[in-house]
């Protein structure tokens, strides 16, 4: 947790963005294109284009990264964005191990993907090809543990922004790709209707109470020489040109100064948090995970 020790951290407000979702569904790759805009601080050609074209390598990743608990990785070095009002926000960036992989148990998916709601203000939430009603249930369950562990969740919403992130979307005759179209998509899967049963009901009016912002953004397929080829190394030409269009789209979204989302103290109401409160919080959620 070094990064949370960093004098640029100190009485700076922060934006913790995490990734979180199955196993083996380009999560890391996705941080990786977020860590190269803000390594290129968020420049029109942060991708890069034409004679510049650089790999966007998961070996960036690993080189800078510490590994925090079982299955959560934060980038070593914070980024500074400073929006127009002069406000400098910190950048931190999280990955982490899929949920519900072959080597990972039930409770330790709910641990991991529990502590990544509660530490960060934007969490993106990997899907492949549609959301499901299982996407939604296992949902639930990580925030109602995560509320559990968060004591004083009284008038204010537990988690901050969630975006439910489609990779190679199913439906793009239906829905187009990008922003709109994920926000349709989610209206509906999120919708409350009458003949629906019960427990499905209770499920969408407890994920809308629990998130502050619920986003939904539609990716079209990364293209199949990057997904089928063994030595893809994250070049851009690699990629589906559709897909470095939607990337160009999506990561501003997130990252542009102008919509980072700061988090908020879950001991101040009303202020942002610290560094040593995110500390805390790991430390005291690991030990209650342990005991
Ligand atoms: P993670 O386990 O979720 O972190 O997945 P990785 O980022 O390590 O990627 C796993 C594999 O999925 C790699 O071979 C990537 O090339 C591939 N991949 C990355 N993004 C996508 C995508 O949007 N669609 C598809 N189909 N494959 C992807
Ligand atoms: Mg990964």
């Amino acid at each position: 947790m070094s990064v949370l020790h960093r004098p640029e951290v100190r009485d700076t407000a922060l934006c913790v963005v995490s990734i979180a979702g199955a196993f083996r569904k380009g999560k890391s790759f996705f941080m990786n294109c977020l860590l190269k805009y803000c390594m290129n601080k968020g420049s029109p050609d942060w991708l890069g284009q034409g004679e510049q074209l650089q790999p966007i390598g998961g070996f960036v990743w690993r080189a800078g990264m510490e590994r925090e608990t079982t299955g959560i990785s934060i980038w070593s070095e914070p980024f500074l964005f400073t929006k127009s009002t002069g406000e400098k926000v910190a950048v931190i960036l999280m990955d982490t191990q899929g949920t519900f992989d072959l080597e990972t148990s039930a409770q330790e998916s709910t641990f991991i993907f529990a502590l990544t709601l509660l530490a960060s203000s934007v969490t993106v939430y990997n899907l492949m090809n549609q959301i499901q009603e299982d996407d939604l249930m296992n949902l639930q369950t990580f925030s109602s543990y995560g509320v559990l562990a968060q004591e004083n969740s009284q008038g204010t919403r537990s988690f901050q922004k969630l975006m439910f992130l489609v990779r190679d979307w199913s439906h793009p005759t239906d829905h187009a790709y990008g922003h709109k179209g994920g926000q349709v998509v989610l209206e509906k899967v999120l919708n409350v209707k009458e003949e629906q049963e019960p427990a499905h009901q209770r499920l969408r009016q407890g994920l809308r109470q629990s998130f502050e912002e619920l986003e939904c953004y539609l990716m079209p397929h990364i293209g199949l020489s990057a997904s089928r080829n063994p030595n893809f190394k994250g070049h851009l030409e690699q990629l589906d040109p559709l897909f470095v269009e939607h990337l160009k789209l999506l990561v501003p979204r997130l990252l542009a100064p102008e919509n980072l989302v700061v988090k908020r103290s879950c001991v101040t109401l009303g202020k942002p948090a610290t560094a040593d409160e995110l500390v805390e919080l790991f430390r005291t959620f690991i030990k209650f995970f342990n005991d």
